[in-house]
This record gives C-alpha cells, sequence and structure tokens, in this order.
C-alpha cells in the first residue's frame, strides 16, 4: 500500500506540470489533478442527470457531449451531471474523468457552463479527455472588459464574438462605454436626436476628428457621415446572447461629462445653451435630471443589471461657478463649490437607481462622502482611490490605468501601430495583485477586476480584437485564478497555446511568438563617464515621477518603453529639467546627451528648449547647445537622444530641458549621458 501511495504522489509531481502545460488551461483551475488515461466518447457514453434541475441546467449551457450521436443507453462509458451542495458558489463546478465515466457537478447554469469551457480546452485532436480532478471555482465574482463603443463604432456582430470568447475564459461582466463626445450609441426613444444627431460626425477617425478642433456632428444619412448606435431591440438581443453565456451587461450613460455631444443635440441642458461648448451637463438646472432620468428610465427598460454605469469622470465644471442655475442650486442645496455640485449630482442619480432596485457603478472620480451608500466605484487611477471608496463602505470593481488599460502599446512602439497611454505588455498586465495595498478586512469590498479597452486609437474591429488578445486573458486569468501562485513564464506558455486556438477562432490576437519586448537597455546598465556623479537640481523633480530621485540621471540605467517603470524622471511646468552634474574633477569631454521620451496619451512630450553648458569651476559657463523643438503631438510614443559632440574639458555640466508653453505637458528624461 505504501508503493501504491508513493507511486501515485510521484507521478503527480511529475506529470503536473507537464499536463498543465500541454492543456494549457486558462484560467487555471483551483484545484487539479492530473491521472493516468483518457476518457473516449468514441466508444460510446451513457448520459445519467440526477435531477431534473440538473438536466435543465444542462441544457442550458448545451453540452456537445448531449447532442453527440454515441450518447446511447446501451454504451459502455458514463457521463454524468450531478449537481453540486448549495454550499457550493454557483460559479462552482467539479470535474472527475475516469477512463469509464465523465463526471461534471454544479449546482447553476453558470457552473456547468464553466465547466464545459474546460471541457473544451481539455478535448484533445482525437475528441478524448485527460483523466483528472478538477475542483473549480472563481476568486473574484466580477471579471469583466469594457468596450467603448463611443470613439469608435462596432457591430453587434463584434460584440457577440467577444461575448463568445469572454465566456470561453469564464469571464462575466461586458462594460458598453455607451456614450461619450465622440458619439451616443444606444437608441432613446424619448430623443431622438441623440442617435439621428448625436450619434454621427463628420470624420470617421477620432483622431483626425478631434484634432481638428471643430469636433462636429452631423445629421444621420449626411454623406461621409461616420457613426451608428445600437437599437433598443439590438440591444435586448445582445443582453440575451449574452446571458446564454453566462455574461451581463452593463451599460455606461456618461454624467455629467464627456456629454458634448448630447450638449449639441440638446444645448438646453448645458449652463451656457450654446452647442458646441460644453463638455458639462448643467447640474443647477431641472431640464438635467428629468432628461437624464429619462434615458435612465430607457436604459433600465434594456439593460436588466444589477450595476447601471455613469461615468462621472473627468468634469471639468468650467462653466458652473457662473452659471446661475448652477449658483443657485449650491445656495439651495448649502454645497460650497463645483464639486460639491458634481457629487450632489451623483448621489441624486445613485438614489433614482436605487428607487429603482438598481445600483450606481461609476469612475472613481465619485468618490465623496456623500456618494449614496449602495453605490460602487469603478477605479481606474490607482490602490488609494480604492481603499478611500472602501473606508467610505462602498464597493469596488478594480480596473487600475497601470495594469488594466489596454489601449497601450503590448510590444515595443516601433513595431506596433499607434496607440494611447504608453507601454503596457502582457507581463506587465499580468503582474497585477488586485488586494495589493488593501487591507485584508477590506478585501470582501473588492467586487473583481476588469480590462477596459478604449478606442481613441482603435477604428477598426480587427484592431479592437488586436488589442484586446491576448492580454485580456491575463484580466480571466487573476479574475478567476487569483493571484497567490503566479508564475509568468508558464503563464506566457498556456497564452501562446491560447493564441492559437484564438487564430483559429478568426481572432485577431497579437501573436505573442514575435513579441520584441522592453527597451533592451532596461536591463543592461551602460558606462559612462558620468556614472555616479553628483546631480544638483536647480529644480525640482515630480514627486510621483521621481525615479531613484538624486541618482536618476548618473545610474547608467535607461527607463524603458512604460514611462511608470521607475527609471525616468518627470518633470512639469516651472519645474523644468535644470540640473548640473559634478563629474567631480576636469576631464575632456567629447560627448553629452539626454534620453527623453515622448508619450503623447499622458502629455510627456519631447523638450521645446534644450541647452547644455559646461564649466571647469562651476561658476562660469560655456555654451555648448542652446536648440529650439517644435513640439508636436506626434508621435504618440518614442524615445530620443537629445545631445551635443564636440571636444571640450569640463567638471560641470549643467543641462536644461523645457515644455513649449502651447502644449505644456510633462518632459521625462532617465539618463544624461558624458563620453
Ligand atoms: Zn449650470
Amino acid at each position: 500500500m505504501k508503493y501504491i501511495l508513493l507511486f501515485s504522489l510521484l507521478f503527480i509531481s511529475a506529470f503536473t506540470p507537464s499536463l498543465v502545460c500541454a492543456h494549457s488551461l486558462l484560467p487555471a483551475p483551483q484545484r487539479v489533478v492530473w491521472k493516468k488515461g483518457v476518457f473516449s466518447p468514441k466508444n460510446g457514453y451513457q448520459i445519467t442527470y440526477d435531477s431534473q434541475e440538473t438536466r435543465t441546467n444542462v441544457d442550458r449551457a448545451q453540452f456537445p457531449l448531449e447532442q453527440d450521436n454515441k450518447a446511447v443507453d446501451s454504451a459502455p462509458g458514463r457521463v454524468c451531471f450531478f449537481v453540486l451542495p448549495a454550499n457550493y458558489c454557483s460559479e462552482a463546478y467539479n470535474l472527475r474523468i475516469t477512463p469509464d465515466s465523465l463526471i461534471v457537478s454544479a449546482n447553476s447554469f453558470i457552473g456547468f457552463l464553466h465547466a464545459k469551457s474546460t471541457l473544451e480546452q481539455l478535448e484533445d485532436k482525437d475528441g478524448c479527455y485527460p483523466c483528472c480532478v478538477i475542483e473549480d471555482e472563481p476568486a473574484y465574482g466580477w471579471r469583466g472588459t469594457m468596450l467603448d463603443v463611443s470613439r469608435h463604432f462596432f457591430p453587434i456582430s463584434f460584440l457577440k464574438k467577444q461575448i463568445d470568447v469572454m465566456s470561453s475564459y469564464k469571464m462575466n461582466r461586458l462594460h458598453l462605454h455607451l456614450t461619450d463626445a465622440a458619439g451616443w450609441r444606444m437608441e432613446i426613444k424619448r430623443y431622438p436626436r441623440l442617435t439621428n444627431f448625436a450619434a454621427w460626425r463628420t470624420d470617421s477617425l477620432w483622431k483626425t476628428w478631434w484634432n481638428d478642433g471643430k469636433r462636429h456632428y452631423a445629421q444621420e444619412g449626411t454623406p461621409g457621415a461616420y457613426g451608428g448606435y445600437y437599437t433598443q431591440d439590438e440591444l435586448r438581443g445582445l443582453v440575451r446572447y449574452a446571458q446564454e453565456r453566462g455574461i451581463t451587461i452593463i451599460p455606461e450613460i456618461e454624467m455629467p461629462a464627456h456629454s458634448e455631444e448630447v450638449l449639441t443635440a440638446y444645448p438646453e441642458l448645458s449652463c451656457t445653451h450654446v452647442p458646441y461648448k460644453q463638455a458639462d451637463f448643467c447640474p443647477g438646472s431641472v431640464a438635467t435630471y428629468d432628461f437624464l432620468e429619462n434615458v435612465l428610465m430607457e436604459v433600465m427598460d434594456v439593460f436588466p443589471s444589477q450595476y447601471i454605469h455613469v461615468g462621472g469622470d473627468e468634469a471639468g465644471k468650467a462653466s458652473w461657478g457662473d452659471c446661475p442655475l448652477c449658483k443657485q442650486k449650491m445656495k439651495e442645496e448649502g454645497i460650497a463649490d463645483v464639486y460639491g455640485l458634481q457629487a450632489h449630482l451623483i448621489r441624486h442619480f445613485g438614489q433614482f437607481l436605487k428607487k429603482h432596485n438598481r445600483t450606481l457603478i461609476g469612475w472613481d472620480e465619485i468618490i465623496d462622502s456623500t456618494l449614496e451608500e449602495s453605490s460602487a466605484v469603478m477605479v481606474w487611477r490607482n490602490v488609494e482611490a480604492a481603499n478611500e471608496a472602501i473606508q467610505l463602505g462602498h464597493d469596488v470593481v478594480l480596473s487600475p490605468g497601470a495594469f488594466c488599460y489596454l489601449d497601450g502599446y503590448q510590444d515595443s512602439p516601433d513595431s506596433q501601430p499607434e496607440a494611447y497611454g504608453g507601454y503596457r505588455s502582457l507581463e506587465m498586465v499580468y503582474d497585477f495583485v488586485p488586494d495589493k495595498g488593501i487591507t485584508p478586512s477590506n478585501r470582501k469590498h473588492i467586487l473583481g477586476i476588469q480590462g477596459n479597452l478604449w478606442t481613441e486609437y482603435v477604428p477598426t474591429a480587427s484592431h479592437a480584437e488586436y488589442m484586446l488578445y491576448p492580454r485580456l486573458l491575463a484580466i480571466a486569468e487573476i479574475g478567476w485564478s487569483g493571484t497567490a501562485e503566479k508564475d509568468f513564464p508558464e503563464f506566457r506558455q498556456r497564452v501562446l497555446a491560447q493564441t492559437i486556438r484564438l487564430h483559429k477562432w478568426g481572432v485577431n490576437a497579437f501573436d505573442l511568438r514575435k513579441e520584441i519586448g522592453n527597451r533592451p537597455e532596461v536591463t543592461h546598465p551602460i558606462r559612462h563617464k558620468a556614472i555616479g556623479a553628483k546631480v544638483t537640481y536647480h529644480r525640482k523633480f515630480n514627486e510621483k515621477y521621481c525615479g531613484t530621485k538624486e541618482t536618476t540621471l548618473t545610474d547608467g540605467l535607461y527607463g524603458g518603453w512604460n514611462y511608470g517603470d521607475g527609471r525616468w524622471q518627470g518633470f512639469i511646468g516651472w519645474n523644468y529639467l535644470d540640473v548640473t552634474l559634478d563629474l567631480g574633477k576636469v576631464m575632456r569631454v567629447k560627448e553629452i546627451s539626454t534620453d527623453f521620451l515622448q508619450c503623447s496619451g499622458p502629455e510627456i512630450y519631447f523638450p521645446a528648449e534644450y541647452k547644455i553648458s559646461v564649466s571647469t569651476d562651476g561658476e562660469t559657463f560655456a555654451e555648448l547647445k542652446n536648440t529650439d523643438h517644435p513640439v508636436s503631438k506626434l508621435p504618440l510614443n518614442k524615445i530620443e537622444q537629445w545631445g551635443w559632440k564636440g571636444r571640450t574639458t569640463a567638471r560641470y555640466i549643467k543641462v536644461e530641458a523645457r515644455s513649449s508653453a502651447q502644449h505644456g505637458g510633462w518632459i521625462f528624461a532617465d539618463e544624461i549621458i558624458v563620453n
């Protein structure tokens, strides 16, 4: 008996890694033990259900094994569907596969659906299933994807395809960003101008439309007008389609900001009543509340989801301080400032949705001590915002931009189509640990996680898939499997296998096999004469982007493609780059250069002015270089080395770099190189 036990332990430890690798289950199950042999449906099998309820759930999940003509009463093999006890969560499932039987247990349609997804991944090329025991359940209840269908419009067929993919990786929330300046996307019967005008614009590409400054809308049917919207019938169909695949659709209607399209179609809802002028609703006007309530009534009628997203982010509030109605509202309600006005509006809609048995969720700018207590917060900034929301008693969905925004470059920017928001590789997404920085007692407030695809620079459906996959698989993995056992090389192997599967389905996933990766200089320090030189800052670097503080610019380490990687040092406004290096003694110098980053999404630009001067005594400086440079928002992401070459002697080297008055923004440098 001892020998048998020893043998089985050895067997498990020797085979588990290779089999997990071979099957590439993604997301990884919570517990899996591989056994010898396979179950082959080809030999025929009987199907049994332990109850009619189980049968109903299994039928709804549409197991291929049920429809297989090998399912015959007299066959030797057995396929059994059993109910899991009620103390298991509704998404849990168990699989027990032996050469003679395949047993699936769950207590809901969703549980059987997840089991089916796992079986689809387990099935080998001969249609057999490897013997194993799997006990599985999700780490987080909310495993979401946000698609921005405003900046560019994608058809229902595209959304259905993404639902299929999400479902097969056990994701369960599709958040649709339905409204924004770039176009309104949902039919609202009471307000037809939202779809016959505000859903259409004069340029198909967001970047040219946005950057031309006019940002005009167009009447539906105008030649050349770009846009579109989903009818309520189409959306109801989509909701049903998603429900059958275990996915809840969360609609987002932006308020009070990101609403240029509404306020041009219905200018009376803005403070000035002037079209093309405001991004923010007038929170002092009764008309605003009436309009948004009417819209939300139709939204709730189409979308049965518990959570309704109201945006709430990035309100400029520019017109509120001077608006008579806003001032009147502040007086009546005892509101101190325009921030209080935003909080008032969000609280109003939190109460309104609660009255209709729904729950408000919004981006983390909605955090306020007056936020309606049942409201939830979708965190896009950082863990501090998450903690603030939780301290106030709110649940959170975590989608911090640094990990979960899928609009950044997934590989070396030179090799990729232009993208927003910097470098974000698969590994950077996978590095996300949702509960990091959140105390254990507060973790119950984490509803889950979400990957967000903003589409400013994503004009087509196939491009959207390219940005989503495979990085969305990292979100699926973290959301389902949790982060207790992170192993990126192992995960990457599974993703490589899954990418082949995605390509077979016709999903335009980025080919991870061709990944170039981060800037090579990040891991290999360079040598030059100023390594370790003392740097005197005449103006202060920014504390948030401080690099390694005073040693950053002379440590021999370049920054990578990601501006937030801790290697770059940021300077902004009056605190431009202005430093003096002390080489310790007078040296011969042939080259002085500075490594700069441009990343337009977060407004990091190459400098408008760049100066180098040198001195032997630290008092009298000779200017070696003084150039003006026209700042442009393009390229979106690039690193350049600027400098001087010649012959001189110096001990002190002064480098200055300033932003342009026109564009403002940041200057990011990682190293001053002296040779
Ligand atoms: Zn107003």
